[in-house]
């Protein structure tokens, strides 16, 4: 792919792994980021520092760097935060957006592929969940990337964008070469929290909830090999690029794995104990949360290669035992 693609928020998790999959692809990429919770050591190709809320200061770099495609990935993703402080979450991500798409207006630029989440469709009313699953999120967090979808719908209604949204379910793993992974500060994620109880770097892993109606108690998810995220990014900018006008996919490989099959495959990988301990329900958890990738794979030809959870793990633990930043 020859195309020059601008990461927004590209230093973080999802997008630096995105940055490299394109730049192996071909691409020329270009990192935006305000490395409020990015890492500069992640950024892929020339990094800018910059705010998403600075619209001159995109408006310049989509200009400057002759921009065909943006991947937007900056936000706030913290869904315990966004209950407390709802206000920080709709001005980063809603206005946010709002000010990438006017940048990109002014610049000329149309093409967007944008980090949704299945956190915009609330509780499972059936499972597996599909794209035309109703929208009813339950936190602020959930609600600001529907809004998100609501606006992008309409720029490519009426402002002549191409728009692929991608709505993700469980990003886990790292780069098998060891030089990009998963680092939050706090980190909030089941994956890294018990591989580091198993390190012994931190506290035993409190499990949320056992009493759940599923298979074994602990609630279920889908869990996508951000590799498998990367290579669905490139499939979606790719069709755009052709000339397609985008259209909204779910990101989930359509199999659930329960918390205590996680703990079991991590203790298998790594031959430690994951110490944990059993808590209450932590508010908001739905028990179960898995996609049909239907969609997905049969308009973009997506295929996930990382589809046992012990692989995933494999290249999670890894990073764990030796994070680069
Ligand atoms: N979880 C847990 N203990 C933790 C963190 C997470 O039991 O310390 C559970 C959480 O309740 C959920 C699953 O692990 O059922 C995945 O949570 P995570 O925060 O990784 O992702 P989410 O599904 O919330 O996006």
């Amino acid at each position: 792919m020859k195309a020059r693609v601008m990461l927004i928020g590209g230093a973080g998790y999802i997008g630096s792994i995105c940055g490299h999959v394109l730049t192996q692809a071909g691409a020329t990429v270009v990192t935006y980021d305000n490395l409020s919770s990015g890492h500069r050591a992640a950024a892929q190709g020339s990094l800018i520092e910059g705010d998403i809320r600075d619209r001159a200061a995109l408006t310049t770099a989509l200009k400057t760097h002759r921009i065909d495609a943006v991947m937007h990935f900056a936000a706030l993703s913290l869904v315990g935060e966004s209950v407390k402080h709802p206000l920080r979450y709709f001005d980063v991500n809603v206005a946010g957006t709002v000010s990438l798409l006017q940048a990109m207006s002014d610049a000329g630029v149309r093409r967007l592929v944008f980090s949704s989440t299945c956190a915009i469709y609330g509780p499972p009313q059936r499972l597996p969940m599909d794209e035309a699953h109703p929208h009813a999120p339950i936190s602020p967090y959930g609600r600001s990337k529907d809004m998100v979808e609501k606006i992008l719908a309409a720029c490519r209604e009426r402002e002549g964008f191409s728009i692929t949204a991608l709505r993700y379910f469980n990003a886990a793993g790292a780069t098998p070469d060891g030089l990009l992974g998963e680092s939050h500060s706090p980190e909030s994620h089941l994956i890294p929290l018990a591989l580091d109880a198993a390190l012994g770097r931190r506290p035993p892993l409190s499990l949320f909830g056992t009493d759940y109606e599923t298979r074994d108690g602990t609630c279920v998810r889908d869990y996508v090999h951000v590799l498998d995220l990367a290579s669905a990014h490139l499939l979606a900018a790719q069709r755009l690029l052709a000339g397609d006008r985008g259209d909204v996919y779910n990101l989930g490989t359509g199999n659930g794995t329960t918390v205590r099959e996680i703990i079991d495959a991590i203790e298998a990988v790594t031959g430690l104990p994951v110490p944990h301990s059993e808590a209450p329900r932590r508010p908001g958890d739905p028990p179960a949360l898995y996609a049909s990738s239907e969609k997905i794979r049969a308009d973009l030809g997506w295929e996930p290669t990382w589809t046992d959870i012990a692989s995933i793990i494999e290249t999670a633990a890894s990073w764990s035992k030796n994070p680069r930043y």
